[in-house]
């Protein structure tokens, strides 16, 4: 007999269920974005629930960061620890009570068993089973004791644990919405530890439980618990409930892809990203399109989709089959079409949100730590973002002039930090140019020419270094770029004449005399 269930029409519940780490993977941020858009389509809800049955792997903080994340990527949650909801409590260490009833009920009806097996003897027998080439599960050796023989171990105050029975040579089938018709044949399935020796459940308990008293109505995690679905299904049946769609979601592959995305392969947290300088509405956009595009009727070429698009097109048919990669290009071209797209005062906004981002101590640092790169950015975000504020008149020209350069907002640093940083200039890039000539001579020329002008514009700099320029028989680009690096120490910069313009008269003075200086 398989494993029947209903598909009625029901309020779309999904859930995103981690364990407090602290903090949520790339990949992972991406399989929550699509149960997250897929509730907001259907004007469903979004649930967290912190799954935390396994105390050994128990973090500091553990979800708050989880909390955090969720918050930097705009996806509050409708129910969750400290969000509210008539499910609760949303943490499962607080719901100990709720998986001993049902264990309880489990038992009475024959259903599930007390074990109390000694590590030593599992670990024998894990040991036989491979060295006699068979695949290690439990021998239920405990299914034999007699009710007397378990009541006084338990009286005796034993230790044990509940391991839920499963029956032999049945074909459990399910349909996942991602995948198709799965089938599994239960003589594959271990009597798997329902109330672990601790009190806890087990996550496939407890999961089962949680699912279907919290209204489940889509099960949307990734393709990793695909395995573990058969013994979740027994449990819908022992427990005899509905069952929920399975909606699995490929993993996220490296972009090579070769293998799913780890950290050791540069993965990192999707905060990171944040605190890069990725938009959060870039990096929706780029993840929703990992394993998932919309449909080719609505679709628009240049893959630039708002949160508002991707909401209203989300389809839980469309999801992949075969795992998407992370291309870091792509992301980056995203994110540069997002920024390009801002208004001057919206792209200071985003640097301003950004900066308190980047600042902000998150549970993740105490967790992973706090990589070399993350405290030099954060330093130099902050004394561009401190500039900024200092000079509201020029800050949004400032922001417009690299706005077609950049790519993700801490690119901005790099054109900028001239500003901010010690005075360095490409001394040998200037002697190339120069020659023969006496460049200190040069240099004082072309302040004198600058600096005697009356009017501090365009215009009339371009026409007296136009004309020094062909006094000294060199190329009137030659000039410029000498005068670019005199200003901003470097041969690329932003536009050097709006740039000059913005920084003012006394930012090129001084930029003069230090050159001079040690010239
Ligand atoms: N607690 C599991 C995890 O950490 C969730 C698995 C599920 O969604 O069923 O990924
Ligand atoms: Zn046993």
């Amino acid at each position: 007999m398989n494993v029947i269930y209903f598909l009625g029409i029901m309020a779309v519940r999904v859930r995103f269920a981690p364990s407090p780490t602290g903090w949520i993977h790339i990949g992972n941020m991406r399989t929550v974005l699509f149960g997250y858009l897929f509730a907001k389509k259907e004007q469903g809800q979004f649930i967290l629930r912190i799954e935390d049955t396994d105390q050994k792997r128990k973090v500091p903080n553990g979800i708050k960061g989880i909390v955090e994340t969720l918050e930097v990527m705009g996806m509050t949650p409708d129910e969750g620890p400290g969000f509210g909801g008539k499910f609760g409590p949303y943490v499962q260490s607080e719901r100990l009570d709720i998986y001993k009833k049902y264990s309880q009920e489990l038992i009475e009806k024959g259903q599930a068993y007390y074990c109390f097996c000694s590590a030593e003897r599992l670990t024998e027998l894990r040991e036989q089973q491979k060295a006699a080439g068979v695949r290690p599960m439990y021998d239920g050796h405990c299914k034999k004791l007699t009710s007397e023989e378990v009541t006084a171990k338990l009286d005796a105050g034993e230790s044990h644990v509940v391991r839920m029975i499963i029956p032999k040579g049945r074909i459990v089938e399910f349909e996942d919405v991602v995948y198709g018709k799965i089938s599994f044949n239960t003589n594959d399935v271990d009597e798997q530890v329902l109330i672990k020796s601790d009190g806890f459940p087990t996550y496939q308990f407890a999961v089962v439980i949680d699912d279907h008293l919290m209204e489940i109505s889509h099960i949307m995690r990734g393709e990793d618990w695909l395995s573990s679905t058969p013994k979740q299904l027994l449990l819908y049946e022992y427990l005899g409930w509905e069952v929920p769609r399975f909606v699995h979601v490929p993993n996220v592959l490296n972009a090579d892809r070769k293998g799913k995305l780890s950290k050791r392969k540069g993965a990192v947290a999707a905060i990171d990203f944040i605190r890069q300088g990725y938009i959060r509405e870039a990096l929706f956009n780029f993840l929703c399109l990992v394993g998932w595009n919309p449909d080719p009727k609505v679709a628009h070429q240049d893959e630039f989709y708002s949160q508002e698009f991707l909401t209203e097109h989300f389809d839980i048919n469309r999801i992949k089959r075969s795992g998407g990669a992370l291309d870091m290009r792509k992301l980056d071209a995203i994110n540069t079409m997002w920024l390009q797209s801002l208004t001057p005062a919206q792209l200071f906004e985003k640097v301003m949100v950004w900066k308190d981002e980047v600042a902000k101590k998150y549970v993740i640092d105490d967790v992973l730590g706090v990589s070399e790169e993350l405290a030099e950015q954060k330093k130099a975000t902050e004394l561009l973002t401190t500039y900024l504020e200092k000079n509201p008149a020029i800050a949004e020209d400032l922001l417009t002039l690299v706005q077609p350069r950049i790519k993700k907002l801490s690119d901005i640093w790099d054109w900028y930090r001239f500003i901010l940083e010690e005075p360095t200039f490409g001394v040998d890039a200037i002697k190339s140019v120069v020659g023969d000539k006496d460049i200190k001579n040069l240099i004082t020329q072309l302040q004198t020419t600058i600096m005697g002008l009356s009017s501090w514009d365009q215009e009339p700099w371009e026409a007296a270094i136009r004309s020094y320029a062909d006094s000294l028989e060199m190329k009137h680009g030659d000039l410029f770029m000498i005068l670019r690096v005199i200003v901003t120490g470097r041969k690329v910069s932003p536009p050097l004449r709006e740039l000059m313009v913005l920084l003012g008269k006394d930012f090129v003075t001084t930029r003069f005399q230090t050159l001079l200086s040690i010239v």
